[in-house]
């Protein structure tokens, strides 16, 4: 049974007088009722006349199906339309509900709907705010928990390191005693060398160690930077030109779209250079060395503090990273490559650019390739040189 407006009776000006967009429709798909909302958040003029879902413009084609085959109740959830006259893309929340509407046996649709791509977008946002946060936390935790570690290890391996300094010098002075004696037994001799071969091994480990604890109290007592102002993109083709001579990298192939030449950046240059050494190493290592290495520049702001962003794009043609790797990747010393790996190149990367005011991000699926985004702060004409 067809279903007609005056059987809406005065909920009909009360429909107009709603915030949200509402479209009521039968079985048929003929449209009972859409207001005047509706057509403005869909962008259909008012003037034109929606007789059933079929007279919905091509472009909502998507909500039209979803309209046409919603056999149960929606109760929340959402779509994305594409509005190709305002090349824009809007998030729009809905519900749906069966209803009987009065004096009739015949059942409608209703369908309730808003434009919520801010909310989205800001939900995003904040999603992304929290991840970072945490992220940071993260880092900042480990970070004290390895300066703590490293210093206990310090005392212990002077300590080995004086006592093998004190065994060699007994030993030594064994074996001249030896010697002075007249060559004496040999056996006990060997076994005295055979101790000093032991004793320098022992020194060897205990400098590795050594070395090492020096690294963790590097990575966890950052050292100070020197800041400039530097043109990120003339930076980065400076360092593609001076790689292409270097044997790890002359078989790859770098694409480079040149950035704007008037934003500048204010940064230690070194340290960022080493980010970008570190994001190029990794997509060398996971190309096997082989393939192309894209890089872009784009402008984005930076929603919390409204800053204006330049962002590098370091895009490879490598496996990608599934989600269990991707969200341990800038972790210190998480490591795919085994031996050959230590794993601090991007958690040190991570820190180096958020000490910048800036953010790295990945984007990453397996067998897609992976694109690093490295967003730092622009410098503006009234920012004041410390
Ligand atoms: P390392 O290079 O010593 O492993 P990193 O911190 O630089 O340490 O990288 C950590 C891990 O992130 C790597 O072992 C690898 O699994 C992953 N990774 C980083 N960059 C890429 C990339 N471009 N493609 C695929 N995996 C990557």
């Amino acid at each position: 049974m067809k279903i007609d407006q005056q059987q809406l009776g005065g909920l009909y000006t009360i429909f107009e007088t709603l915030p949200s967009g509402l479209l009521i429709y039968d079985h048929d798909e003929n449209v009972i009722q859409m207001n005047s909302r509706a057509k403005e958040l869909l962008k259909i003029p008012l003037q034109k006349s929606i007789q059933t879902l079929r007279d919905l413009p091509d472009y909502l084609v998507e909500l039209r199906i979803l309209l046409q085959n919603a056999e149960e109740d929606i109760p929340r959830s959402e779509i994305n339309l594409l509005f190709p006259e305002a090349a824009e893309t809007s998030t729009i929340g809905f519900s749906m509900k069966h209803i009987r509407l009065e004096d009739t046996v015949a059942q409608a649709r209703i369908f309730v709907f808003n434009d919520i791509t801010h909310i989205v977008r800001d939900r995003r946002a904040m999603d992304k705010i929290k991840e970072e946060l945490y992220q940071s936390k993260k880092l900042a935790s480990i970070g004290t928990m390895i300066s703590g570690v490293a210093h206990e290890l310090n005392n212990p391996l002077t300590g080995i390191s004086m006592s093998t300094q004190l065994t060699r010098m007994t030993l030594k002075a064994a074996l001249k005693k030896l010697d002075e004696n007249g060559n004496g037994d040999p056996r006990v001799r060997g076994a005295l060398e055979k101790a000093l071969q032991e004793l320098d091994k022992t020194d060897r480990e205990a400098k590795k160690a050594s070395a090492l604890v020096s690294e963790l109290l590097n990575y966890s007592r950052p050292s100070k930077m020197t800041l400039t102002l530097e043109n990120l993109s003339r930076v980065i083709e400076e360092m593609v030109q001076a790689l292409k001579s270097h044997p790890d990298f002359s078989p790859i192939r770098f694409e480079i779209q040149p950035g704007p030449a008037e934003l500048e950046v204010l940064c230690d240059r070194l340290k960022i250079e080493q980010v970008f050494y570190n994001l190029f190493k990794n997509a060398v290592d996971a190309t096997g060395g082989k393939g192309t290495i894209r890089i872009s520049f784009h402008e984005t702001t930076e929603p919390r503090e409204n800053r204006h962003m330049l962002v590098v794009n370091v895009a490879d043609e490598g496996p990608g990273m599934d989600k269990t790797i991707l969200a341990r990747i800038f972790d210190p010393f998480f490591t795919t490559k085994g031996a050959e790996g230590i794993g601090l190149g991007l958690s040190i990367s991570y820190r180096t650019i958020e000490q910048h005011g800036g953010q790295i991000t990945v984007d990453s699926e397996k067998g897609k390739g992976t694109v690093f985004h490295v967003a730092l702060p622009v410098f503006e004409e009234d920012e004041i040189l410390i």
